[in-house]
C-alpha cells in the first residue's frame, strides 16, 4: 500500500506540508494552468470574515472544486503540483523518445518509459517479486532473519526496524548511524493497537489485502488468509513495542547514543554485530538509538515467535513494497485498499502521472535539474532571498518585543536566528546517479535498483562530516521545510510561482502567501522542536529555565486550542486534532502569520496604499493567506492525516492562526466575542 519507505525516520524534519501530500489530477486539458495568487472568485462574500474566515476567504473555490475522483483531497496546493506533473511529462516524453541526450536525459527518460511499459509488466505478472521471496523462503533458521533483513533494507525494503544515518545531536558537524523503531504496514502504531468501531474495522480489511496479495502472490486462499492472520499479529507485536508518535516529537525522546556492543548486548536476538556488518554501512563502534526498549521488546518476540511467521513477515514486506511495480492486478488491489479504503480515493490516478511521480521520487535531483533549467528564471532565487531577509529582519524585532522572555535567552536566540542557512530553489551540487542501472524493460527492478542507490547514498553519509548541501526534497516538490540538526530552511523551486509567488502581484499577496511559508519555516527554528536545538544544530539548552517555563506555557495554550478542533465528523464518530502532535506546525503558521506581516508592515510603511479589488493591503495579506489553504478532503483521507499528520487541515491553519492575530481582527473590524477573536490569545512568537 505505500511507496517504498527507505527513510522513515527522515520525515520528523519539520515541513510545510505533509510529506505525503498527494498532488492532483484535472479535467482540464490546457497545462500549465495560470493560478492566481488572490482569487476574488473563491471567496464566499456571504461569510462574515469575523465568523468563519476560512468560509470567507475559500467558500465558493470549496463549492466549485469538487475532489477530483482519483485524489482523496484537492486543495490550490494541489493545482500547483498538478501543473509541474504536466511540465515533468513533457520532459520525460522528450528524454524516453530516439534522438540525442544527455546522460541524465536518458537516464530519466528510460526510467520513465519502463514505467509506461505496461505490456511488458504485464508480461512479466509477479516474476519480478522472485529473486527476493525466494531468498526469505531460504532462510533455516533464525540467525538467518537478521542477515535477510539487512538484504531487504539495502533494497529499501522497510522491515522489522529501520537503519540509517543521522545528524550527530550531540555534534552537528559529523553523521553518525541511527538505529531506530519501524517495521508496521499501516500508518501508525493506533491502527494495531485502538479498539473503536473504525479500528476494528480497518484490521479486518487490513486482513482482507494482506490474503488477496498473498493470493495474487501464488498462494492458495486458505493458506493465504493464515497469512495475513500472521502478518498482522507479528506488526502488531512491533506496534505495541513502538514510541507513540507525539512522544517522539521530543528529540530528547530519541537521543541514546550507545556503544554497539551495548545495543547488542541489550537486544542479543537483532545479531546486531552482524547486522552492521552485513548491510553495506561503514564500519562505525558508536550510534544513537532512537529506541532501545523497541528493541529490548522485540528482542523476547524474535525468541518466541516461530521461524515461519518471521518468514511470512519478511515476504508480505516485500510483496507490500513490490506491488505498485508489478502487473494491474497488484497495482489494482495496492490502489483498493491503500488509496480507496484508506483514503476514500474513488479512483486510481493515470499511469502517466504515477509513472510521474515514481520518477521523480527515485531519480528526483536528474529530473530536478532538468526542470529548474526549464522554470526557474536566474532572477527567482534572488528575489526570494529578498522576501527571506525582509521577515528574519521582522523576527529579529518580534523576538526583541517579546515581555515573556529575558535579555539573556533573545541573545542566544538572535545569535540562532543570525546563523540561519536559506537554501533556494535547489542544491548548489547535482546528485551523481550514474552508478543507477536503468533498463527500459525492467520497471521493478528499476525502481529496486534507484532504492539500494538512495539507501547506500545514506549510509555512506556515517562517520563522515556532515553535508549540509544535501536535500531532502526534489526540486519540482511544492513544499519546504526547515531542518533543526542543520539549522537552516529550504524552498524548492516547485514552490515560489503562483499562487505562492507572482511577479505581478502586490506585495500584500506575496507576504500573504510565500511571505508566510518562510515565516512559518523561520519560526520552526524556535518551536517546541526546533527550540532544544542551538545555532549549530546541536541538542542544547540556551534558554534560562524560567524563559523554558513561559515557553512551555504559552505552548501549551496553542495545543489546547487545536485540540479544541474537530478534523473529522462521520458516521464513525468524531476526532479532533492532536494538539500536542500538530503543535510545531500550528506554532510556525501562527508565528509565520505574524512575521511576514510585520515584514509587509515595513515595507508599506506610513505611505498610503490604495486599495485594490476593494480591499486594502491588510486584508489582502489575510485573504491570500486563507486562501492558499482552499482544499477539499474525504472523510477518510481526513481520519488518516488526524492520526499521522504533524500538519493541521487547511481549515484550522487559517481559522486556528487569525484568530490569534490582532492585526487580522483590527484589519477586518472584528469585535470582542465574535468567533474569529479569541481571549485570550495564544502567542508564542
Ligand atoms: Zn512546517
Amino acid at each position: 500500500m505505500r511507496i517504498r519507505v527507505v527513510l522513515t525516520f527522515v520525515m520528523l524534519f519539520a515541513t510545510f506540508l505533509s510529506v505525503a501530500q498527494t498532488a492532483p489530477s484535472s479535467s482540464s486539458s490546457e497545462f500549465p494552468k495560470q493560478i492566481p495568487s488572490f482569487d476574488l472568485t473563491a471567496m464566499d462574500k456571504t461569510a462574515d470574515p469575523c465568523v468563519d474566515f476560512y468560509q470567507y476567504s475559500c467558500g465558493s473555490w470549496m463549492k466549485n472544486n469538487p475532489i477530483p475522483p482519483d485524489q482523496s483531497r484537492w486543495g490550490r496546493f494541489n493545482e500547483l503540483s498538478d501543473n509541474n506533473l504536466y511540465i515533468l511529462r513533457d520532459i520525460l516524453e522528450k528524454a524516453q523518445a530516439p534522438g540525442q541526450h544527455t546522460a541524465i536525459e536518458q537516464k530519466v527518460g528510460d526510467y520513465y518509459s519502463s514505467c509506461m511499459d505496461e505490456a511488458t509488466i504485464e508480461k512479466k505478472g509477479a516474476a519480478p517479486l522472485q529473486p527476493a521471496m525466494q531468498r526469505i523462503a531460504a532462510v533455516k533458521s533464525k540467525q538467518e532473519i537478521i542477515p535477510e533483513v539487512a538484504n531487504m533494507h539495502r533494497d529499501g525494503i522497510a522491515a522489522l526496524f529501520t537503519f540509517n544515518s543521522m545528524v550527530d545531536m550531540h555534534d552537528s558537524t559529523m553523521t553518525i548511524a541511527n538505529l531506530d523503531q519501524g517495521g508496521l504496514t499501516l500508518p501508525d502504531r493506533d491502527y494495531y493497537i485502538k479498539d473503536d468501531a473504525k479500528s476494528v474495522e480497518t484490521r479486518q480489511r487490513y486482513l482482507e489485502h494482506v490474503q488477496k496479495l498473498f493470493e495474487l502472490a501464488g498462494d492458495k486462499p486458505d493458506v493465504a488468509a493464515a497469512e495475513a492472520k500472521t502478518v498482522l499479529a507479528v506488526e502488531t507485536g512491533l506496534a505495541k513495542a513502538a514510541m507513540d508518535r507525539t512522544e517522539r516529537r521530543d528529540p530528547k525522546k530519541r537521543d541514546h547514543p550507545m556503544q554497539v556492543t551495548e545495543i547488542a548486548a541489550a537486544a542479543p536476538s537483532f545479531e546486531l554485530v552482524q547486522y552492521f556488518a552485513d548491510n553495506g554501512s561503514p564500519k562505525f563502534t558508536s550510534l544513537n538509538v532512537g529506541n532501545p526498549d523497541f528493541f529490548k521488546a522485540v528482542n523476547e518476540q524474535l525468541k518466541t515467535i516461530p521461524l515461519d511467521d518471521w518468514k511470512t513477515y519478511l515476504r508480505w514486506r516485500t510483496l507490500d513494497t513490490y506491488a505498485p511495480t508489478l502487473s494491474k492486478a497488484f497495482v489494482d488491489e495496492d490502489f483498493e485498499f491503500g488509496r480507496k479504503y484508506m483514503a476514500g480515493q474513488k479512483e486510481i490516478e493515470p499511469r502517466w502521472k504515477r509513472c510521474v511521480r515514481s520518477t521523480d521520487r527515485n531519480l528526483g535531483m536528474a529530473l530536478g535539474e532538468l526542470y529548474v533549467d526549464k522554470v526557474f528564471g536566474p532572477d527567482s532565487k534572488a528575489r526570494t532571498l529578498k522576501m527571506v531577509q525582509a521577515i528574519e529582519q521582522a523576527m529579529h524585532t518580534d523576538v526583541g518585543q517579546l515581555t515573556w522572555m529575558s535579555d539573556t535567552t533573545k541573545q542566544q536566540a538572535y545569535v540562532k536566528l543570525q546563523a540561519i542557512v536559506n537554501n533556494i530553489g535547489y542544491p548548489d551540487k547535482w546528485r551523481d546517479y550514474t552508478t543507477v542501472v536503468v533498463a527500459r524493460d525492467d520497471y521493478a527492478g528499476n525502481a529496486t535498483r534507484a532504492a539500494a542507490f538512495e539507501v547506500q547514498r545514506q549510509y555512506n553519509k556515517i562517520q563522515k562530516p556532515t553535508d549540509r548541501k544535501d536535500w531532502n526534497m526534489s526540486p519540482p516538490t511544492v513544499n519546504a521545510y526547515y531542518r533543526p540538526w542543520m539549522n537552516d530552511i529550504n524552498f524548492p523551486a516547485g514552490i515560489l510561482q503562483p499562487p505562492f509567488y507572482g511577479n505581478n502581484m502586490d506585495d500584500a499577496v506575496n507576504f500573504g502567501a510565500i511571505g508566510v511559508v518562510i515565516g512559518h519555516e523561520l519560526t520552526h527554528g524556535f518551536d517546541d522542536q526546533g527550540r532544544k536545538y542551538d545555532a549549530e544544530g546541536n541538542l542544547k539548552d540556551w534558554w534560562t529555565p524560567e524563559d523554558a517555563k513561559a515557553f512551555e506555557q504559552r505552548a501549551t495554550c496553542t495545543a489546547d486550542e487545536y485540540s479544541s478542533f474537530v478534523a473529522v465528523k462521520d458516521d464513525k464518530g468524531e476526532v479532533h486534532l492532536n494538539g500536542r502532535l500538530t503543535l510545531g506546525e500550528n506554532t510556525a503558521d501562527n508565528g509565520g502569520l505574524k512575521l511576514a506581516y510585520m515584514a509587509l508592515m515595513n515595507i508599506i510603511g506610513n505611505t498610503p496604499v490604495k486599495p485594490i479589488d476593494g480591499f486594502t493591503p491588510q486584508q489582502r495579506f489575510f485573504i491570500a493567506y486563507g486562501q492558499i489553504w482552499c482544499q477539499n478532503v474525504t472523510d477518510q483521507q481526513a481520519r488518516v492525516l488526524a492520526i499521522t499528520d504533524p500538519h493541521s487541515p487547511g481549515r484550522w491553519r487559517v481559522n486556528g492562526a487569525v484568530q490569534n492575530s490582532a492585526a487580522f481582527q483590527e484589519a477586518f473590524s472584528c469585535k470582542a466575542g465574535q468567533p474569529m477573536v479569541r481571549e485570550p490569545a495564544c502567542r508564542v512568537w
